[in-house]
């Protein structure tokens, strides 16, 4: 795999939780980092553009994808199939950009093995009852969808203890600032320092 030099960071949440809403403040916040467009088989929903939320290909165009060896990641996720391309994440990194990769527990676990260094974030809900709350303000499922989504929320959310930092979004602003904190703290770490700063470190030694 190529040297990289920008971070890579893993985002994961419950349907629901607030990550979407949240990462994409965070890109407009923070310089310097971009989010992975993921390959997708599910349908697009009302306000979704292809090549802006995913790319949204077919089963058979997903499959020959994982036959070439085109992702980093890829998992089924209840009832279609996400993937990481591992090119242009790759490339990005390569630039010195930091990348979030937003992806459900079991494609965090394969990007773990690959890349020990990357960085992953949890972000809960504030109660069970905020989280049915707003998997029904949606206003799109039935009854019956949304207790499935329920249950299919708890069992993502017990992962929690695979990764290193937690956010709780019970207020946006809050959380979006424990966001930024975590990268902020990163981008301060001494070898990521030592990279954007060489010039000043050996002027400083000299
Ligand atoms: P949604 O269909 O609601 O956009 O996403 C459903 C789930 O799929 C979310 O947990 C999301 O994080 C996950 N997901 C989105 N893209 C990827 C990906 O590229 N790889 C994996 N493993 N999960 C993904």
């Amino acid at each position: 795999m190529t040297a990289t030099t920008g971070t890579l960071y893993i985002v994961s949440a419950p349907s629901g939780a607030g990550k979407t809403s949240l990462v994409k403040a965070l890109i407009d916040a923070v310089p310097r980092i971009r989010v992975s467009v993921s390959h997708t088989t599910r349908a697009m929903r009302p306000g979704e553009a292809d090549g802006v939320n995913y790319h949204f290909v077919s089963r058979e165009e997903f499959t020959a994808m994982i036959q070439r060896g085109d992702f980093l990641e890829h998992a089924q996720v209840f009832d279609n199939f996400y993937g990481t391309s591992q090119r242009w994440l790759e490339q990005t990194l390569a630039e010195g950009i930091d990348l979030i990769l937003e992806i459900d527990w079991q494609g965090a676990q394969q990007v773990r093995k690959l890349m020990p260094q990357a960085k992953s974030i949890f972000i809960l809900p504030p109660t069970q009852d905020a989280l049915r709350h707003r998997l029904t303000n949606r206003g799109q499922d039935s009854g019956e969808i949304i207790e499935r989504r329920m249950r299919e929320a708890v069992s993502e959310m017990s992962h929690y203890v695979e990764y290193d930092y937690l956010v709780i979004n019970d207020d946006f602003a809050h959380a979006l600032d424990d966001l930024k904190a975590i990268f902020h703290a990163n981008q301060l770490l001494q070898a990521t320092q030592q990279q954007r700063h060489a010039g000043l470190l050996t002027d400083l030694l000299a």
